[in-house]
């Protein structure tokens, strides 16, 4: 078949409300054999036909918006990588809430980027996260866009392999019958909301995703696509999309047309995936007589996956307020605090040291800002996400320090550093719904809706941008 594809991407979800920079050190970029060996599929039937042609792809755990230097020099490469051959097609894989500083639509920049090296003829499938953002300009410059069906995203390479499959699908449907190029319809949703509203373990989502499979076996569809969009940026683009592709214009139209209305219908059934409560309550509720242990409590204002800056120290606070944890009549864990340089002050002492180190605060130092801890260095170690990560011990307390922003997202990252989450009383996690692991190991669980970059409650947050009215901000918004 003899058909040439180019695979790139920068894949990152920043929050414009993090004072948190992404940097190029902060990316993981992978280029020629190893980027192609992301792909466990390229060896597959309908894969193996085809030249498949990595540029270089770009991926950072969320952060604050992109350094400009950073998001020029990687768009830059891809356009030069495009420049210097003939593809029959492109396939992005990318995240799509992207914030570079002082712009607008990141992903839309690169598309046009991009066409404008390809022109308009080789087909572009987009692979994105749910969480991620349809713009007009990202939608004209792609034929095929999917994204994830689940959150938390179990289904990451199968939809990665799903937007592989249907663009060569589509370039072999053209090469053999003369084909046009998939119909496409978008719907924008006039809604926002915080993925910890939206999980796909509960209804609403639930029921919502779930009629993806039915909708996309219809004669005529390709694929049927529901974005929840990115809360924690401050642009017009942001906002839930549905995206339908097919070889068949109206099957298209109809199935873009249908989930958007039933994600509308269901804007009220949206709620919390745990109880919320400020932090204080949370404790109140974990500490209490008889509450089932491990208890967990997501310090989700600060979330590092959403993008929140990793050090903000307003829960920790809150925990050493409380006499049991500082007695150590309760043992409780708090992963984690970002802070490199209070990493570096007490990383070379031996277990068992008294320490007095200051740390969190210092990238999003709101209030109350940096902590002083003062107790014992616990444990040691070295962490594939976090660098040289440190435990200190304060009353029944141990806190995690790391030199990279990481989130404690598995087990095994605790065990790393001594701890079974299993004999704790309290586990406190800058997360927001908890991943598999931690959601398996949580006898209890509660949202703390506490400060932060990537805080939950979005009427806390000064948007400027984003286009208005939108649910549940304001209560006239509609469909169009
Ligand atoms: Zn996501």
């Amino acid at each position: 078949m003899s058909l040439r594809i180019a695979i790139c991407g920068i894949h990152i979800e920043s929050s414009t409300f993090s004072p948190h920079l992404s940097g190029t050190a902060d990316f993981e970029v992978t280029r020629g054999q190893a980027l192609l060996d992301r792909y466990g599929w390229l060896g597959e039937p309908w894969a193996a036909e085809v030249e498949w042609v990595p540029l270089v792809h770009a991926r950072a755990l969320p952060g604050g918006a992109v350094e400009p230097a950073a998001y020029d020099a990687w768009r830059a490469e891809i356009v030069q990588g495009l420049g210097e051959g003939l593809f029959d097609g492109v396939l992005l894989d990318f995240h799509g809430a992207m914030s570079v500083v002082g712009r607008q639509d990141a992903e839309g920049d690169l598309i046009t980027a991009i066409r404008s090296v390809i022109g308009a003829e080789p087909l572009v499938s987009a692979a994105m996260d749910l969480h991620g953002n349809v713009s007009p300009t990202l939608f004209d410059g792609c034929d095929l866009l999917t994204c994830y069906r689940t959150a938390p995203h179990v289904d990451v390479w199968e939809t990665r392999e799903r937007a592989a499959h249907n663009l060569v699908d589509a370039l072999a449907r053209s090469r053999a019958e003369g084909a046009d190029r998939p119909h496409k319809a978008l719907v924008h949703v006039p809604i926002l909301l915080p993925g910890e509203m939206t999980s796909t373990r509960l209804e609403p989502a639930r029921g919502l995703y779930a009629r993806i499979p039915e909708i996309e076996a219809r004669p005529g569809v390709i694929d049927a696509a529901v974005w929840i969009g990115f809360a924690w940026a401050d642009e017009p683009r942001c906002m839930g999309a549905v995206v339908a592709t097919g070889t068949d214009a109206e099957a298209t139209d109809q199935a873009a047309r249908e989930l958007a209305r039933a994600f509308w219908d269901a804007r009220d059934e949206f709620t919390f995936v745990a109880p919320t409560g400020s932090m204080d309550e949370c404790l109140d509720a974990a500490l209490k007589q008889g509450s089932a242990r491990p208890y967990f409590i997501s310090d989700s204002g600060d979330n590092p996956g959403a993008g929140g800056a990793d050090d903000v120290t307003y829960a920790l606070e809150r925990m050493l307020a409380r006499p049991e944890i500082r007695d150590g009549s309760a043992r409780a864990v708090y992963a984690s605090l970002f802070d490199p340089e209070a990493v570096a002050r007490i990383g070379h002492l031996p277990i068992g040291s008294p320490v007095s180190v200051r740390a969190g605060g210092r990238v999003d130092g709101r209030p109350p800002g940096p902590l002083l801890l003062e107790g014992t260095l616990e444990a040691l170690a070295d962490d594939p996400d976090g660098g040289r990560v440190a435990s200190v011990r304060v009353g029944g307390l141990s806190v995690f320090l790391t030199s990279r922003r990481m989130q404690y997202r598995l087990l095994e990252s605790y065990r790393r550093l001594g701890v079974d989450v299993a004999g704790a009383d309290v586990v406190t996690v800058k997360i927001g719904y908890l991943e598999p692991e931690l959601y398996e190991a949580a006898a209890d669980w509660m949202l703390a809706l506490t400060p932060g970059g990537v805080d939950q409650d979005l009427h806390r947050l000064p948007y400027r941008n984003l286009r208005r009215p939108i649910f549940p901000l304001d209560r006239d918004a509609t469909l169009a």
